[in-house]
């Protein structure tokens, strides 16, 4: 059941709001030009912009002069005035973020997993990597707002945990959220990685070109983040966005739900390496990145039978977005992963030339694909950015009071 809105959570939204639009703005907005762009009066506008000039969250810049009207002072994001954690759990490697209001990276580090420990000493281990780099980057712990972790599916989100993620043994039904925040003492969000990635997208979104999109994320396995109303899609429970059994290849390699061609196998990094050196191989995650981006380099230098691999790779990623779009009408796909960086010369070219060539889109604008505006661990800075989201994007979603 959905309620009215209460004043409290008015002034939050308004606040929000404001803050939202000077931080997207580089130079600043001035209260004048704020209240026009939100509708707020200007004693509103006042009062709410006071309030964070007070909290530290932005300051007044040089005043502007303009023509002969009185000077704008602009009002500026104070990049400092918070931070947040972020964690990507991947099974080739943990790798830890630090942000500041704007999304920048101020530390980072990367872990490798040791899959054999238990849960406990795995929890033990991020508690003790998040709390080295806060006070490797010297920053005030009371302006830490959170750690947000970004984890493979399923989740549970209502106790933030992880159920059984594949390729993560060791953190099958850890309840993630809450140990961790016991072993660091600060609030811990957990979310599935392309959600993650999605809402961190959406963050440095500055000119908010994807407020209809969907973030194509390849890492150790394939999944689509989406973004509606620039607001992430996370579904009933979270999980929204697993694409692995879409068919994309009517003769392609044997899924294990019994079709042939699911996304999942047909795009695989396995199949690519199976296929580049014409024999099946085992490999660790972390291995694979490394096979994946030499091979990717023998097509960029000239190999035409491992262009071709690359190629068909492309038409079935384009396949699925091509699907995905018809049923979104989302028609901008920002793609990369842990593994897409490995081999994104070999097969952007492909890809776009299959998105171009592609004669079922049936929406009436072409597909833009677009590189990540992340740096570093998409994954884990979308974790970060997702405790900066949690606290300070404005959706009409926080009007609503929670009946509990
Ligand atoms: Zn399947």
């Amino acid at each position: 059941m959905r309620r009215g809105s209460n004043l409290p959570a008015v002034g939050t939204y308004n606040q929000t709001l404001v803050l939202d639009l000077i931080r997207r703005s580089a130079a600043g907005v001035s209260r004048s030009e704020l209240a026009e762009r939100t509708g707020l009066s200007a004693q509103t506008l006042s009062n709410v912009a006071r309030k964070l000039v007070d909290e530290g969250m932005v300051v007044e810049g040089p005043p502007i002069v303009a023509g002969k009207g009185k000077p704008r002072t602009p009002l500026q994001l104070n990049p400092q005035a918070r931070y947040a954690v972020g964690i990507h759990l991947d099974p080739a490697v943990d790798t830890f973020v630090l942000v500041d209001m704007r999304g920048t990276v101020l530390a980072h580090a990367e872990h490798a997993p040791r899959h054999t420990d238990g849960p406990q000493h795995l929890l033990a281990t991020l508690a003790r990597h998040a709390n080295s780099l806060l006070d490797g980057a010297g920053v005030h712990r009371d302006r830490v707002l959170g750690i947000g972790v970004a984890a493979p599916g399923p989740i549970d989100v209502a106790r933030g945990a992880l159920l059984e993620p594949p390729l993560l043994p060791a953190w099958h039904n850890v309840t993630l959220r809450d140990d961790l925040r016991d072993a660091t003492g600060l609030p811990v969000m957990v979310e599935k990685d392309v959600v993650a990635a999605m809402v961190g997208e959406l963050w440095v979104d500055a000119d908010q070109q994807l407020s209809e999109a969907m973030f194509f994320y390849y890492g150790a396995g394939v999944g689509v983040g989406l973004a509606v109303d620039a607001t992430p899609v996370r579904g009933r429970t979270g999980n929204a966005g697993d694409v692995a059994h879409i068919v994309v290849e009517a003769d392609g390699p044997l899924c294990h739900c019994g079709q042939r061609g699911c996304l999942g196998v047909a795009v695989a990094p396995e199949r690519l390496i199976a296929e580049g050196v014409g024999a099946d191989v085992v490999a660790s995650p972390a291995q694979l990145r490394s096979m994946l981006g030499d091979l990717a380099q023998r097509a960029v230098d000239g190999d035409a039978a491992v262009s071709r691999v690359f190629e068909r790779t492309a038409q079935s990623l384009a396949r699925a977005m091509v699907i995905i779009n018809n049923l979104m009408d989302a028609d901008v796909v920002v793609i990369g992963g842990a593994m897409w960086s490995r081999i994104a010369a070999a097969i952007e070219p492909h890809l776009r030339r299959a998105l171009a060539e592609s004669t079922e889109i049936t929406t009436t604008r072409a597909i833009t694909l677009v590189g990540t505006q992340l740096s570093t661990d998409i994954a884990a800075l979308g974790a970060a950015c997702l405790v900066l989201d949690g606290a300070f994007t404005a959706r009409p979603a926080g009007l609503m009071i929670t009946p509990r």
